[in-house]
């Protein structure tokens, strides 16, 4: 396929690319280089409300195609994905600011995975019966009808398929909005759905901002169901009007991951994992750990090392191979970030290294670039260890046991992800089961089977994804029950 991405975007409803009715569009800026490079529709309710007809026109048709049918549109929706990686990666780190290389290696090839995953998935799924005395039960699960799908900036792509597919695979149709600080690779991909056979109407990819395209998605009377990953406030938000309407939701927010370090780890291991889990895509994934917390004993040696290993990270172009680390998605983000590194050294944190925002040479000058941060001196009941900041910032903070170790991780309002570094499995295992938290890795980080439950308690989310959890959430069951 070949790619031209206009100056201005569009909507994609009812299989066709087209203007937002009120004739409005916003600014697209690369974080790399300050600079507006595009624009893209500023939608609202109407444009809402003739997606929603499109989608309404397809619904019939699509939830009773065969899933063998659909499964071989999915998965050639994942086999175009692969084959134009490069545009796809392109556009994603010239709307994130993320390197290029990781577009590469991480964001689009999970984008194709989600797809083929679903694909899969839907020639897969059964429901269950359960026999009784005189008779038996039989569940059938039929799709919802209308979803809304609305998801972040920090893995543009990445979030919007492990959605979008699991909705269509499951017979929904869809109403989609990506963010729109990243809306390009989602524009593409209304291009790579057309292109593989996706009936019109079944998916229609709308942009523009939160309060007035994302709200009318989740206040519209026939959109059924919401999934929604972003922050912990605009998921309140959704719930208040979603919640008293009766929709279906699956809510994904924000983390403030402890990564937890005992003395007896694999040390090289844990280091060089540390640091991708500290600063990988610019700390802006939300399953990063920006809470460290390390066994007394070794604390200053890790310490050392890793203020060492961090120092080393290349700030740069995104565009550019060695730069491992590139901008932040935008000025505004940027701003809260430096703000936030304000606040801890108000707090008493000691800035062990980065703090400080960096102007790359050339091109990149006026980008938004912030330093790896590493802070410490700070308890567990100030701001700047409870609330996500989603940056390039870490704090470190010792612990003399166990039971310590478990209440400085628990001691947020947050719960998605733990990551325990220890090769002993019973302490491993007996930190998994107390720890407040969605997710558990032992010995590794963003290890990803697509079949397991994905998801956060207390105010990092409501419900999971992944594998059948998707499946349950995109349908509703219906209970048979016959008398013999
Ligand atoms: P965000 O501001 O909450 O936005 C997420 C999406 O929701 C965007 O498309 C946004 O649109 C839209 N939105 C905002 N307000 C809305 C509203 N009132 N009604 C409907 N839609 C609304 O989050 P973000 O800054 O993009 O992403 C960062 C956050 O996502 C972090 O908190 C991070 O932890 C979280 N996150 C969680 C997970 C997870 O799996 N738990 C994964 C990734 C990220 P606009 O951006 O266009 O305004």
């Amino acid at each position: 396929m070949h790619f031209d991405i206009p100056f201005q975007i569009e909507n994609y409803i009812n299989g066709k690319f087209q203007h937002p009715i009120s004739g409005s569009f916003i600014d697209n800026v690369n974080p790399a280089t300050g600079k507006v490079y595009g624009k893209i529709p500023n939608s609202n309710d109407e444009d809402v409300d003739k997606a929603v007809v499109a989608a309404n026109a397809a619904l019939k048709s699509w939830s009773a195609t065969s899933t063998e049918s659909r499964f071989k549109i999915l998965n050639k929706i994942a086999e175009l994905i692969d084959e134009n990686l490069e545009a796809l990666a392109l556009a994603e780190t010239n709307d994130n600011g993320k390197p290029l290389w990781l577009s590469k290696e991480v964001d689009i090839p999970r984008a194709s995975s989600n797809f083929r995953f679903f694909a899969t998935a839907a020639m897969q799924f059964s429901s269950e019966s359960h026999a009784m005395e005189g008779g038996i039960n039989y569940t059938l699960r039929q799709p919802v009808g209308i979803v809304g799908c609305i998801s972040p900036w920090n893995l543009p792509l990445y979030l919007f398929t492990w959605k979008i597919a699991p909705a269509l695979a499951a017979g929904n149709c869809v109403i989609a909005k990506p963010s729109e600080t990243t809306p390009v690779s989602a524009y593409l991909l209304a291009k790579i759905c057309k292109e593989a056979g996706l009936p019109d109407g079944v998916l229609n990819i709308l942009h523009g901002d939160g309060p007035s395209c994302g709200e009318a998605i989740v206040k519209h009377p026939s959109i059924k169901a919401i999934s929604f990953t972003g922050s912990t406030k605009a998921g309140e938000r959704i719930a208040s009007i979603a919640a008293p309407m009766f929709k279906k939701l699956s809510l994904e927010l924000g983390g403030k991951n402890p990564n937890i370090i005992f003395a007896d780890c694999d040390w090289d291991k844990m280091i060089y994992n540390t640091i991708r889990s500290s600063f990988g895509n610019q700390g802006q994934i939300c399953l990063c750990c920006s809470r460290i917390l390390i066994e007394a004993s070794i604390y200053e040696r890790f310490k050392m090392t890793f203020v060492e290993r961090t120092k080393k990270l290349t700030i740069g172009d995104p565009l550019v191979d060695s730069s491992k680390q590139g901008a932040i998605v935008s000025k505004v983000h940027f701003e809260k970030i430096i703000n936030c590194i304000d606040i801890a050294k108000k707090e008493g944190g000691t800035i062990l290294c980065g703090g400080k925002s960096v102007s790359p040479s050339g091109r990149c000058e006026n980008g938004y670039f912030i330093e790896p941060t590493i802070i410490e001196n700070l308890g567990p009941n100030c701001k700047t260890n409870k609330e996500e900041i989603f940056g390039p910032v870490v704090t470190i903070q010792p612990f003399h046991s166990v039971e310590e170790a478990l209440a400085l991780a628990n001691a947020t309002d947050y719960g998605l992800s733990c990551t325990i570094w220890t090769q002993d499995i019973a302490k491993a295992n007996h930190v998994a089961s107390k720890i407040e938290s969605g997710i558990v890795w032992i010995n590794c980080w963003l290890q990803r089977d697509l079949r397991t439950p994905f998801g956060g308690v207390k105010n990092s989310g409501v419900g999971r994804e992944g594998g059948l959890e998707a499946m349950r959430f995109f349908t509703e069951a219906k209970n048979v029950c016959i008398q013999y």
